[in-house]
């Protein structure tokens, strides 16, 4: 034992917790969610170590959590058998230090008139959530691995500071007490946590057990009172991606999204598949609804776990998604790679490629499904992670073409900037002798919509599509093709368009003279000038040759100081 430490909560934090002491949200059930998911977690994470070192086990294998109240005292009792923490640990993960997503969910939170705080764990500060029901929690937790002497106990009232203190701790893993504030001591109760662990924990692969309520006692019954406390599983602790497709409800695969993607809402769509033959593996993959607030982070995780039989191996496996496909959630779970896998055999993994490109292969097919079958669902993917997917052109040459089928443009032909028109349909839409697909790029859409370049295509009924997002000048310069139909940019001057018009002679003339003088005018500002038929309503514009820099790309490197 020590004498007790004091210690502040940065600022961050400290905001964070008075948002949650002095919330009225409707659903204060969702801190045993993220309590429990911690404990899951922290099992996760023991058996991942000690795949390489059994020792940590230290005797007991049985990993699980435990539930328990004491409705005289209003307490609620969150335990587990997992890693626990050591002091360090303790003070980076729930102390001292605001993490990234602190302050984006407090942002979140302002914005957000329902002030719906159960997107909590989606930010990376769920643990908080204790607070929503708690005056006071503490934490008493202990490594896997050190003695028993090295336990450490955290305790805070959430106003801004706690304390720490190294205690006795014979079990390893993390106690958590919940002193439950008066408004909410109903949560001190079977019935009410036996329910809220059902209803939000039952995809958890670990036991959660809660204690037996006794029988009605028989008359002999009283020496067998205290023995008899006996613990049972509450969960279905399966893991999902095992069963089969088949027996697995809409309801089931909904709630482990949740779980997984640390999401509120349900998903778009999901593929489940289970892969035999050559490399073996299973994989549930999951499309959210909504981006995650950390979409277009450099350093954001990636969604997609890794398990090996079952075993929990990272959350972070670059390896399992190329970046283009960020958003995409869920589980990998492969029979063959070693149990000890290690990041350094990750990074170079015959059986990993091969599992991922079957897991892009999956996403990407069913994304072509989405876009034939549902319309407005891809719309709202579109809408939401178009931009991320444009990446995979320029990544991820292999499947360029089929990423290239799955963008959606606004076009002249559509008369919207709802970007909403495929490739195909534009091919579709094509005229006779047309064998280039014509695009421009602009700095919004308004403009784009304005351009003089677009009359001659106007006057022709030819669609162009209009692109203004940030990275489609990238974008463009990696597509050069789809289904053998080439791009074309309507500010380049090598124009089929122009040579196809018909020329009258009599004006032939007057052109030469008036463009003698706008070439002696303009001067060394330009290359060249020529009579065009492209213009119908404007009197001249800008066109760059094949070569040069787009106009736009000239714009932005302007803009940025080149
Ligand atoms: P997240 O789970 O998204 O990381 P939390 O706020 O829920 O965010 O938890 C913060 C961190 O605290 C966890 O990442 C973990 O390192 C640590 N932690 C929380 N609960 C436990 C636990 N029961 N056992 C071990 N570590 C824990
Ligand atoms: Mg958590």
């Amino acid at each position: 034992m020590s004498q007790p430490e004091t210690r502040g909560f940065q600022t961050e934090v400290k905001e964070l917790l008075q948002l949650m002491i002095h919330s009225l949200y409707s659903n204060p059930e969702i801190f045993l969610r993220e309590l429990v998911s911690n404990a899951s977690d922290a099992c996760d994470k023991l058996r991942f170590e000690a795949v390489s070192d059994d020792a940590l086990y230290e005797g007991d294998e049985s990993l699980r959590i435990r539930v328990s109240f004491d409705e005289a005292a209003k307490t609620v009792t969150i335990e587990d058998n997992g890693i626990g923490m050591n002091r360090d640990e303790v003070i980076e993960n729930i102390g001292t230090i605001a993490r990234s997503g602190t302050k984006a969910f407090i942002q979140k939170l302002g914005q957000d008139k329902s002030k719906d705080l159960s997107q909590i764990g989606q930010f990376g500060v769920g643990f908080y959530s204790a607070f929503i029901v708690a005056d006071e929690v503490s934490l008493t937790t202990r490594r896997a691995g050190m003695g028993p002497e090295h336990g450490v106990k955290w305790t805070s009232r959430g106003e801004g500071e706690y304390t720490l203190e190294t205690v006795d701790k014979p079990e390893r893993g993390t106690t958590i007490v919940l002193h439950l504030r008066d408004d909410h001591t109903d949560f001190a109760n079977d019935w009410r946590l036996r329910s809220t662990i059902r209803k939000y924990s039952d995809h958890i692969t670990f036991p959660v057990e809660m204690l037996k309520v006794p029988a009605p006692k028989a008359d002999d019954a009283e020496e067998k009172t205290e023995e008899t406390a006996e613990w049972e599983r509450i969960n279905d602790a399966q893991a999902l991606w095992v069963r089969p497709k088949s027996e697995i409800t809409d309801d089931e695969y909904t709630e482990f999204y949740k779980h997984v993607g640390h999401d509120w809402e349900a998903p778009l769509a999901w593929t489940h598949n289970r892969v035999e033959g050559k490399t073996e593996y299973t994989s549930l993959l999951y499309i959210p609804a909504r981006a995650p607030f950390d979409l277009w982070d450099r350093e954001s995780k990636q969604g997609v776990k890794l398990y090996v039989k079952r075993v929990f191996i990272m959350d972070d496996a670059e390896k399992l998604m190329p970046r283009y496909l960020r958003f995409v959630r869920g589980v990998i779970d492969s029979a063959d790679l070693p149990l000890n896998v290690s990041r350094e055999i990750l990074q170079s993994n015959r059986v990993l490629d091969t599992i991922r490109q079957g897991s892009v292969k999956r996403v990407l097919g069913m994304l072509d499904q989405m876009a034939s079958n549902d319309a407005e669902k891809y719309a709202k993917f579109w809408g939401t992670f178009g931009q991320v997917l444009k990446e995979g052109v320029g990544e991820d040459f292999g499947n360029r073409e089929q990423i290239a089928g799955l963008l959606r443009f606004a076009s002249t032909q559509a008369g919207s900037d709802e970007q909403n028109v495929s490739l195909k349909e534009v091919i579709g839409r094509m005229q006779e002798g047309q064998d280039e697909i014509y695009y421009i790029i602009a700095d919004s859409y308004a403009a784009a919509l304005a351009s003089p370049h677009l009359e001659i295509f106007r006057k022709k009924g030819i669609e162009v599509l209009l692109l203004w997002d940030r990275i489609d000048e990238w974008l463009m310069s990696q597509l050069t093709e789809f289904d053998g139909k080439k791009f074309k940019s309507v500010t380049r001057a090598e124009l089929s368009l122009d040579e196809a018009a018909e020329d009258e002679p009599e004006a032939k003339e007057t052109q030469d003279a008036l463009v003698e003088r706008l070439k002696k005018t303009l001067g060394d500002q330009v290359d060249d000038v020529r009579i065009s038929k492209r213009l119908v309503d404007s009197p001249a514009c800008l066109v760059t040759t094949e070569e040069e820099m787009s106009l736009h790309l000239q714009r932005l490197l302007k803009e940025a100081g080149q």
